[in-house]
C-alpha cells in the first residue's frame, strides 16, 4: 500500500511563506497576526493549538491565544469575536473546535468577519464557496475556505490523484470538513456520496467507491471489508487511543490488505491542514488594509 504522506507537501507550502511574511512586514510595519480562540486548553486536541503557535513563531507570524471561560457565556463569546474582528492588530482569527455546548450557531458564523475568518466558516465565505462551480474559482479567490477540506484537495493533487470522474464516498457531514470537501470534490468533477450516522448501508457505498474519505472521529471505524480492492483512503479522523496515542478513523493495519494507497495518522492530512491555515493567515494579512497606529482602517 502506498503511503500518502503529508509532511513533504506541508513543508513545501510553509517554505513559500517567509518571503510573503517579509512583504507583509514591509507593507504593514508588523508581521501577520493570528488570534486563536480555544475554549478547552486542557483537551487532547490542544496539542494542535500548540503546534500552530510553534509553527507561526518559526515563520515570524505573531499569535495571540484567547482561552475564555465557557461559564462567561455566549454573549461574551460573540463580543470577543466582534472585538477581534474590529481590532486592526489582528489579520486572522481561528476558532478552535469543539466550542462549548450551544455556541455552534448560525449567529456564530455571522459574528466572524469574513476577511479574518481563515477557516472559512463565516456565512460570507461559506456562501462564496458553495456558489463556486469550479475549483479554480475557489483556488484563485480572495475568500477563505475550511483549511482541512482544502488540505485534502491539495494532498490528492500532490500525490497525482485526480478526482474527476471518480466515485468518492465521504463519511462525516460537518461544516468544517465533510460538506465543504464534498462540494470541492464535486467542483473537480467527482461524483460524491456524503455519508453520516443516518446513512443506510455505508459499507456498500464505500465498497463501490474508488476513493473513500473518512472524517467521523472514531478510531478503527473504517475496516478493510468496507473497501473495494485497490481503493484509496484519505483519513481525516484524529483520535486518541486509550494510551493517548494519536490515530485516525481507519484500522490502518487492516486496510493495508485491501487499499492501494492511504494517508497515515499522524503525518497525513494534519500537517497539510496546519500549513493551509498559516498560508491563509498570511493571505489575510496581505489583503488587510494598512492602518496608521491607533486608527481604524478606511482603505
Ligand atoms: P464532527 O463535527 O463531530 O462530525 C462528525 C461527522 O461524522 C458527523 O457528520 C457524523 O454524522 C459522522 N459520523 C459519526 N459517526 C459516524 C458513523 N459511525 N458512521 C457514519 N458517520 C458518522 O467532526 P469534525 O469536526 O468533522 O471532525 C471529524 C474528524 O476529523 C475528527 O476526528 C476530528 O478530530 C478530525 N479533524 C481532523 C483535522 C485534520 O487536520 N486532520 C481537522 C479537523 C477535524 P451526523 O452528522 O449524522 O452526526
Amino acid at each position: 500500500m502506498k503511503i500518502l504522506e503529508g509532511k513533504t507537501l506541508s513543508a513545501r507550502i510553509l517554505g513559500a511563506l517567509p518571503a510573503r511574511v517579509e512583504a507583509v512586514k514591509a507593507r504593514l510595519g508588523r508581521p501577520p497576526s493570528l488570534a486563536i480562540v480555544n475554549y478547552f486548553p486542557d483537551s487532547p486536541s490542544a496539542v494542535y493549538v500548540r503546534r500552530k503557535v510553534a509553527a507561526c513563531e518559526k515563520l515570524g507570524i505573531s499569535t495571540k491565544l484567547f482561552s475564555p471561560d465557557p461559564a462567561e457565556g455566549y454573549h461574551a463569546f460573540t463580543t470577543l469575536l466582534a472585538c477581534l474582528g474590529e481590532d486592526p492588530a489582528y489579520d486572522a482569527i481561528m476558532l478552535e473546535r469543539p466550542l462549548p455546548a450551544g455556541f455552534e450557531t448560525l449567529e456564530t458564523c455571522d459574528a466572524l468577519p469574513a476577511a479574518k475568518d481563515v477557516d472559512g466558516l463565516s456565512s460570507l465565505n461559506m456562501g462564496r464557496l458553495f456558489i463556486s462551480r469550479r475549483f479554480s474559482e475557489i483556488e484563485n479567490s480572495g475568500f477563505f475556505v475550511p483549511c482541512t477540506a482544502l488540505a485534502v484537495i491539495r494532498l490528492l493533487e500532490f500525490h497525482g490523484i485526480k478526482p474527476a470522474g471518480m466515485n468518492i464516498a465521504v463519511a462525516g457531514r460537518s461544516a468544517v470538513v465533510g460538506r465543504p470537501l464534498a462540494h470541492m470534490l464535486t467542483c473537480l468533477d467527482a461524483t460524491v456520496t456524503l455519508c453520516h450516522t443516518r446513512s443506510r448501508n455505508i459499507a456498500g457505498i464505500f465498497k463501490a467507491a474508488d476513493l473513500v474519505i473518512t472524517a467521523v472521529g472514531r478510531a478503527g471505524w473504517l475496516k478493510a471489508e468496507m473497501l473495494a480492492p485497490g481503493a484509496t483512503v484519505i483519513d481525516v479522523g484524529t483520535n486518541f487511543d486509550a494510551a493517548g496515542k494519536m490515530c485516525g478513523d481507519a484500522d490502518f493495519g487492516g486496510i493495508k490488505r485491501t487499499a492501494a494507497a492511504a494517508t497515515p495518522v499522524p503525518g497525513g492530512v494534519g500537517p497539510v491542514t496546519l500549513a493551509c491555515l498559516l498560508e491563509a493567515a498570511v493571505k489575510a494579512a496581505e489583503l488587510a488594509p494598512k492602518t496608521l497606529k491607533g486608527e481604524i482602517a478606511l482603505t
